[in-house]
């Protein structure tokens, strides 16, 4: 017997219908055994717990069965990899399992990573390592837990499947939740892939997209407004503010990676949620040693998406969003029989700036949050700046640094060694830059050190997942004991709070950052 919860789900990605869903059953794995169910996130989002940790429940989390009056599907979406245009890209190695709108109102999709091929593999397995599936495991519940934006995850399920990967590897099953899935590169399918057959890149050429192509277009974003911004549903100009609402949540997405150290390390197109949700974990790091220029990808030899680019490369990805939704933003300014769209092309450009406005916004909200500022002064990003500079000279841990600023007092000039050690080598410069500082809360009148010191703690974590950390936790895993993975998801549920006796969990790997 069914839990009530379960039944009906919600159909509204489904039923769109090929080509953007096509049902393909997830191909079942010998020996699924449960590693890890995150019991908040399903009391969270009203799912039923008791039942998925059933063996039935179980059966679903790793696709030997379907979800309970849901056909799993995957969806196609094209991208701009590393700059270059994909035409068709899709759900490879993703299928969404379920819809569902829980009794506490939440609309949640469920879906399953590692769960076989799909139309969309590209001659790959379909398949996902446990240690890359638990790397996303604990990275994306570290974000939620820092207040990032981000899908999460329900499950995770070992499986008896051994993969070829640089070495064999165990694939595991990952259940990962949120809102929605959609990505910019869904949008952009209809400019570079199109409905029906690849014919010509749409975006080489100066004529307006068919009309079958418009109307497929017109019909997924009107789906997803529908879904997700029900406000603007039907009202004549909704393209474009959705469009500037999707530019503002990504603004907002990056301003909090940029504040945390965080590296996506893939941000391509198709990995970006139209949501403002982090999407697709591959090979991002949070920074130990503070360098504009890091790059976690050993991919990206150029380092096109190296921590002091991800803003840039977040509003380049906007422009390609902007780009592929042209054909719906003249359709509301009367161009759609035009071939050269010159208002809509307009409208677009005067929508970007809202990208910017918001990053800029948000940004220096929270780097004033974690110098403890509680005013805005126009001074701050010169004392910010020096300060970022400084830590690249003098490889601070990122994350350490911020924490130990609250030990700067104001109406003190002792500054506690924890802080100043970091700066060894750059220490006079340092020390005038805590001048200036203290000059700053004084002038603010922020003088309680406490209150300010304990504020500066809230936003400022001491724990975030490492990458040393992750890897310790997936080689344990891989062993068959989950209990690194549990201690270090409980250290991280609460990152600004002090742990006693978990002490390694907020040290640099690399003991010459202190
Ligand atoms: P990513 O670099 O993770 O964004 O992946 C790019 C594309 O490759 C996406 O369409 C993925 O679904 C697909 N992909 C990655 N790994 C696999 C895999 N093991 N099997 C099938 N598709 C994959
Ligand atoms: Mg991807
Ligand atoms: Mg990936």
């Amino acid at each position: 017997p069914l839990p009530e919860l379960l039944t009906p789900p919600d159909r509204r990605w489904a039923a769109l219908g090929a080509p953007w869903s096509v049902e393909v059953a997830p191909q079942p794995v010998p020996g699924a055994h449960a590693l890890l169910y995150n019991e908040t996130l399903a009391q969270q989002l009203g799912l039923p717990l008791d039942w998925l940790q059933t063996p039935d429940g179980l059966a679903v989390l790793s696709g030997q069965h379907p979800w309970p009056g849901y056909g799993a599907t995957a969806s196609v979406y094209a991208g701009h990899q590393f700059g270059n245009p994909v035409r068709q890209l899709g759900d490879g190695r993703a299928l969404l399992i379920a819809e569902i709108t829980a009794a506490t109102g939440h609309h949640t999709e469920l879906q399953l990573k590692g769960s076989g091929p799909t139309p969309w593999s590209r001659g790959l397995d379909g398949r996902c390592t446990l240690g890359s599936a638990l790397r996303e495991y604990l990275a994306s519940e570290a974000m939620a837990a820092l207040g990032v934006p981000t899908t999460r995850a329900l499950s995770l399920t070992g499986t008896g499947l051994v993969i070829e990967r640089e070495r064999p590897e165990p694939a595991a099953v990952l259940c990962r939740t949120a809102p929605g899935f959609v990505r910019f590169g869904h949008l952009e399918y209809h400019g570079l892939g199109g409905l029906g057959a690849p014919g010509a890149n749409r975006r080489s050429t100066a004529l307006p997209p068919p009309a079958t192509e418009f109307h497929g277009l017109l019909r997924l974003a009107d789906q997803v407004i529908a879904a997700h911004w029900p406000d603007l549903a039907g009202t004549p100009q909704r393209h474009g503010r959705w469009l500037t609402d999707v530019l503002g949540r990504t603004a907002r997405l990056i301003a909090t990676w940029q504040t945390l150290g965080f590296c996506h390390g893939v941000m391509n197109t198709d990995n970006f949620s139209v949501l403002g949700l982090t999407l697709d974990y591959g090979p991002f790091g949070f920074m130990e040693r503070f360098r504009d220029h890091h790059v976690c990808n050993p991919a990206d030899g150029e380092g096109r998406y190296a921590y002091g680019e991800q803003a840039r490369v977040g509003r380049w990805n906007c422009e390609r969003l902007l780009d592929a939704c042209l054909p719906l933003l003249a359709h509301e300014t009367g161009e759609q029989d035009r071939s050269d769209w010159p208002q809509a092309r307009a409208l677009a450009q005067a929508l970007l700036p809202a990208y910017s406005a918001r990053y800029n916004r948000e940004v220096m909200l929270r780097w004033r949050a974690k110098l403890g500022l509680a005013t805005e002064r126009p001074e701050d990003q010169a004392l910010l700046n020096r300060l970022l500079t400084l830590m690249q000279a003098g490889r601070c841990d990122f994350t350490r640094t911020f924490r130990a600023l609250a030990l700067i007092q104001a109406v003190s000039d002792r500054v506690a060694h924890g802080v100043r050690d970091s700066f060894a080598r750059v220490l006079p410069e340092f020390d005038a830059w805590v001048r200036d500082y203290r000059a700053r809360l004084v002038a603010e009148g922020s003088i309680d050190d406490l209150g300010r010191a304990a504020r500066m703690h809230r936003v400022n974590p001491l724990y975030v997942p490492r990458q040393h950390l992750l890897q310790q936790a997936v080689r344990q895993a891989e062993a068959g004991d989950l209990g690194e993975a549990r201690q270090l998801l409980r250290v991280l549920r609460q990152p600004c709070k002090a742990q006693p006796g978990r002490e390694r969990y907020a040290a640099a790997a690399d003991p010459a950052s202190p």
